[in-house]
């Protein structure tokens, strides 16, 4: 970190301010040139808070060099990270595909849509029993009886089960669970991530409307801080003014991310796009980007779905596209 001070501060101001940041056992170095005098931090400066530093009043800027978060950092952790739920492996290059619908319904609807799933090449189920929905006159999910249900799926089909937590009340509901999502409203639910960070089941974790990439990381570094280092970083578009598509799917995530974490990272097509059509291109998009999982909403009569039918695919357009996806994933894997 390094603070630039006002010309106009004391030397007792800069001293007073010195002592005051080796309390976080960090060392100062303050350099006096001809027009102004910098400290810069040595140390681990992830517990300095920036804008309390900026608050001093004899503090012109503050600049951090160094990521605000560890665990999640690949520079001092340089090998992906692989997850590894019932012999599948998420991460570390082969490409998964969760896939299911939005909302359990019935145990018919589950049971169909996860042996379409199967048989197209899915390697988990998705499937929401908890429902974040905007109005709350929505189908809220069918709770405790929809988490009995995705079990009783995945032993009968043998698909490893993906599903939201909403609330951290619910968490014993979820030890049976093989992945647990926290969905987009709750990136920043710091109850909920810290009380996940002391499970030891793999979270999905999923970008926030509006959360910045740094700010998905100190996400997932709130659950790693806690001792849980199964993180999965999920893309799922991100709130702009476009209004064509529900959100906008910002793929560059996925490079970014890469140079920037060693955790496995997942593209969401469907609440990404909102639109049936785009998601085979942009799952596509997202297999050339490097993504290491795909996760996609599959229903088997989508006109006709409790939730997000407009963005799910059909089983036969899931057949359809999942041909293409293992096409190019074969390709980007052997050809580039
Ligand atoms: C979901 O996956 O069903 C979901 C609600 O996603 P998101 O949190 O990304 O909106
Ligand atoms: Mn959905």
């Amino acid at each position: 970190m390094i603070i630039v001070i006002k010309d106009k501060a004391t030397d007792n101001q800069v001293n007073e301010l010195m002592n005051w940041l080796e309390g976080f056992r960090v060392k100062t170095n303050l350099v006096t040139g001809v027009h102004s005098r910098i400290i810069g931090l040595i140390g681990d400066t992830t517990s300095i808070d920036v804008d309390a530093v900026n608050a001093r009043e004899i503090v012109e800027t503050v600049k951090r060099v160094q990521e605000p978060y560890k665990k999640a950092n690949r520079r001092f952790h340089p090998d992906d990270t692989v997850i590894e739920v019932r012999g599948r492996k998420i991460g570390g290059g082969s490409l998964s595909v969760i896939a299911g619908p939005c909302s359990v319904e019935t145990e018919d609807q589950l049971m169909r849509t996860a042996i379409a799933v199967k048989e197209a090449g899915a390697d988990f189920l998705r499937g929401g029993a908890f429902k974040p929905r905007t109005s709350p006159y929505a189908f809220q999910g069918l709770g405790k009886e929809g988490i009995d249900l995705l079990i009783k799926t995945r032993n009968e089909t043998g698909l490893p089960i993906v599903t939201e937590i909403m609330d951290v009340s619910d968490i014993d509901l979820f030890a049976d669970i093989d992945v647990i999502q926290v969905g987009a409203r709750n990136m920043q639910n710091f109850t909920l991530l810290k009380a996940l960070g002391r499970s030891d089941k793999p979270i999905l974790l999923k970008r926030g409307l509006s959360a910045t990439m740094q700010e998905l990381l100190m996400s997932a570094e709130y659950i790693m801080s806690e001792g849980n280092s199964k993180v999965i970083l999920c893309e799922r578009g991100i709130r702009t003014y476009e209004p064509e598509t529900r959100n906008t799917l910002d793929l560059s995530a996925v490079p970014l991310l890469r140079q920037k974490t060693h955790l496995p990272l997942v593209i969401d097509p469907s609440h990404a796009t909102g639109v049936n059509s785009l998601v085979e291109p942009m799952s596509l998009a997202a297999v050339a980007a490097g993504a290491d999982a795909l996760e996609i909403e599959v229903h088997i009569d989508p006109k006709n779905a409790w939730s997000d039918g407009a963005q799910s695919l059909t089983p036969e357009q899931f057949k359809a596209s999942m041909e293409k996806i293992r096409k190019l994933e074969k390709f980007v894997k052997t050809e580039l």
